[in-house]
């Protein structure tokens, strides 16, 4: 665990503003989130996560813990006649993996396109163009619990979801680091 001390997020949002968080860590293993939330909670730290920083306007320092989502990878879990079903990691860029599931012959993602952010965030506000929404092809996510560090699973009919809405935003809002 490398904790960073008054890191400029300046490269991390989109609006490019050098704002600072006061501490910072890169979150590349389910081992490092672990170690971190513990480290978090046993010192009664603020977590603050940034995925792309395509949804975030810092007006100020963040006096918090910052993590960056940096969990990567992606399998097939599932292939039979009704689809495929594919688990992305969180930290990985939205994008990228629409591009990938083309790649595959994938149907479903392709309106999604160019969407700017990552995984993990896309089910947050449910992530829509094209007449098409994240709900349209989403089956199921895993999250840790930020206070008691337990994995929960969260089924689409679970999440709320609305017009760029679901339940991440009010009643999970702080509660739930999605890393699906
Ligand atoms: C140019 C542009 C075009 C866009 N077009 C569209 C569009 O067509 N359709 C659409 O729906 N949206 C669009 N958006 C919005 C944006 O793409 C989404 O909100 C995206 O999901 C943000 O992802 P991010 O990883 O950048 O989130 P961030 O900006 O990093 O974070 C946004 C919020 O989510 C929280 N968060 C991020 N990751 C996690 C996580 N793993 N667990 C818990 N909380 C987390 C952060 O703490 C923060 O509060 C657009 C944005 C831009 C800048």
């Amino acid at each position: 665990m490398n904790i960073e001390y008054n890191k400029s997020l300046l490269e991390l949002n989109s609006f490019h503003l050098n704002e600072y968080a006061t501490e910072f860590v890169q979150v590349q293993s389910e081992k490092d989130l672990l170690e971190i939330l513990h480290f978090a909670n046993s010192n009664q730290k603020e977590i603050c996560i940034i995925g792309g920083g395509s949804n975030i306007l810092l007006t100020k320092k963040l006096d918090a813990l910052v993590l960056h989502n940096q969990l990567k990878g992606h399998d097939i879990i599932a292939e039979n006649e009704e689809g495929t079903d594919v688990r992305f990691m969180s930290g990985e860029v939205w994008h990228q993996c629409v591009l990938w599931s083309v790649e595959q012959q994938l149907g479903g993602m392709e309106n999604l396109s160019l969407i700017p952010g990552t995984i993990g965030a896309a089910p947050i506000q449910n992530i829509g163009a094209y007449g098409v929404e994240l709900k349209d092809i989403f089956v199921e996510l895993e999250a840790i619990h930020l206070q008691t560090l337990e994995k929960v699973c969260f089924r689409k009919e679970q999440c709320g979801f609305g017009y760029r809405d679901s339940i991440f935003k009010s009643t999970e809002k702080t509660a739930t680091l999605l890393y699906l």
